[in-house]
């Protein structure tokens, strides 16, 4: 049986010193280095956070929202499905009694552990009133303590949205 043998790349003594293999990396280093001193407009590192993304994505899930009603009432009904459907278990609402006609209850509290959340878009596709989003395409989120990372039902209705993105 003809065994046919192939030679092993990287197995001369040229090849172990690495001394070739370095100087050819730091070629293609240099190469771009220069390109890219004579021409910034090639470079695709940014300087986060002093220059902000612009190109944040529509469907990008970013810090969730509690979407309102006309009045500025919240649309959510304590339905718990969001909780329920939550991987992370990260959302805790406690419901109470509606007395107008808009549902028969809502979330006396509704709190979002955003250390926990793993931004899944879970409890946005599991809530059957659009009550909640994740369309605020805030990426950012800091805080020097980890108990502000726990955001609140106010919190969550007057979630400032960075785009311009239409209710309907
Ligand atoms: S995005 Fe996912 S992990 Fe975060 S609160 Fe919604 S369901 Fe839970
Ligand atoms: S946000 Fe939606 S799914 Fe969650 S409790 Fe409110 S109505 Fe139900």
């Amino acid at each position: 049986m003809g065994i046919k043998v192939i030679k092993r790349e990287g197995s001369s003594f040229k090849d172990k010193l690495y001394i070739p293999a370095i100087i050819g990396g730091l070629k293609t280093t240099f190469k771009h280095f220069s390109k890219n001193l004579k021409d910034t407009s090639n470079i695709i590192t940014m300087q986060y956070p002093e220059v902000q993304p612009t190109d944040v994505t529509d469907r990008y899930r970013g810090i969730h929202r509690l979407t309102k009603w006309d009045d500025g009432s919240e649309k959510c009904v304590a339905c718990f499905m969001c909780a329920t459907a939550c991987p992370a278990e990260c959302i805790f609402i406690e419901a109470e009694e509606r007395d107008d006609d808009k549902a028969e209850k809502r979330p006396a509290k509704f709190m979002i552990d955003l250390l926990e959340c793993v931004y899944c878009g879970y409890c946005v596709e599991a809530c059957p009133c659009d009550a909640i989003r994740m369309d605020t395409g805030i990426f950012s989120f800091t805080a020097d303590s980890r108990d502000k990372f726990l955001v609140d039902k106010d919190y969550l209705m007057n979630n400032e949205r960075s785009k311009d993105f239409s209710d309907d």
